[in-house]
């Protein structure tokens, strides 16, 4: 069996033991912390650690996104209730579970189980979940909306052009991705589509992050440029849900320039 079958085996297997879990990345608003992206982990017997960009598409294409992302939604939600009140928990929601019948049903089931607000709720979405045509996107996102959740859409620019969906459904947020952020201050095209992609969000009332911010420089070249929130190893590499607490208490928000 090669690695990809024994992943495929034992993944089945992760959940039951429980190997799967979440870390927690600081996205930062002005001078202040203002919540966290919750980023799926798997730590396999025999591999360690194994990155989402592996597992996520197996358990996609086995059936078990479902199921995973219910987990994970309840466990960061569980989590962000002991962080501060103003502090959101972002989640990504995957091609799969946003087909997924009962979507809507399990997320308010989700967040009335565990006692968590809807406002402090944000859901990231790609551009790729909003192609699949079987189901009325739209409706689902605007019942969302409905129940106070926020919406961003993740990785943006990097897919499919999405500007019939930014016309279309209001987004709170719009996320660049890493991919324009690495090299933004050598490469001058990054940076003309990242000032574009700003002014693209703000025209349209939405707020834009920008993620994979890993040097001072980038951080002060997207706030010149009105970027409303970052994230990056710049300001805090993800980390389990104990170091968020500590996290939040040493916070130094002359961190940002
Ligand atoms: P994403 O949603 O675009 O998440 C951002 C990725 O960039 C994360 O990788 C994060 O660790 C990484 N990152 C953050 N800051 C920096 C930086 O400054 N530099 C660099 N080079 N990388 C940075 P990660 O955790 O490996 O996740 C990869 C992808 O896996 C995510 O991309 C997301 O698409 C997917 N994923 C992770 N957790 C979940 C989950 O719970 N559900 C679903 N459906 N997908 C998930
Ligand atoms: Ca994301
Ligand atoms: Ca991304």
């Amino acid at each position: 069996m090669d690695d990809h079958q024994t992943l495929r085996r034992d993944l089945r297997l992760a959940l039951k033991r429980k190997e799967l879990f979440l870390e927690y990345q600081p996205i930062v608003a002005g001078r202040s912390i203002a919540g966290y992206e919750a980023l799926l982990r798997w730590r396999h017997p025999v591999f360690g650690l194994v990155p989402p960009v592996t597992f996520i598409p197996i358990a996609e294409a086995d059936g078990l996104m479902p199921e995973i992302g219910v987990l994970a939604l309840r466990q960061a939600c569980t989590d962000a209730l002991n962080w501060p009140q103003h502090q959101s928990i972002a989640v990504n929601l995957s091609p799969a579970q946003f087909l997924s019948a009962d979507l809507t049903d399990s997320i308010s089931q989700t967040l009335d189980a565990v006692g968590f607000p809807a406002e402090r709720l944000i859901l990231e979405i790609t551009e790729s979940v909003l192609l699949e045509r079987t189901i009325n996107n739209l409706d689902i996102l605007n019942i969302l909306k409905l129940l106070g959740i926020r919406i961003a859409l993740d990785d943006f620019g990097t897919e499919y052009s999405s500007l019939a969906y930014v016309k279309n459904f209001p987004f709170d947020y719009i996320k660049i991705d890493k991919y324009f952020i690495s090299d933004l201050i050598e490469n001058e095209n990054s940076g003309t589509i990242v000032d574009f992609v700003i002014g693209l969000a703000h025209g349209l009332g939405m707020a834009v992050t920008a993620e994979g911010v890993e040097t001072e420089q980038q951080a002060r070249w997207l706030i010149e440029k009105g970027c409303d929130h970052l994230q990056g190893y710049f300001f805090g590499r993800p980390m389990g849900a104990t170091a968020v607490e500590s996290f939040n208490g040493i916070w130094d928000k002359n961190r940002v320039p």
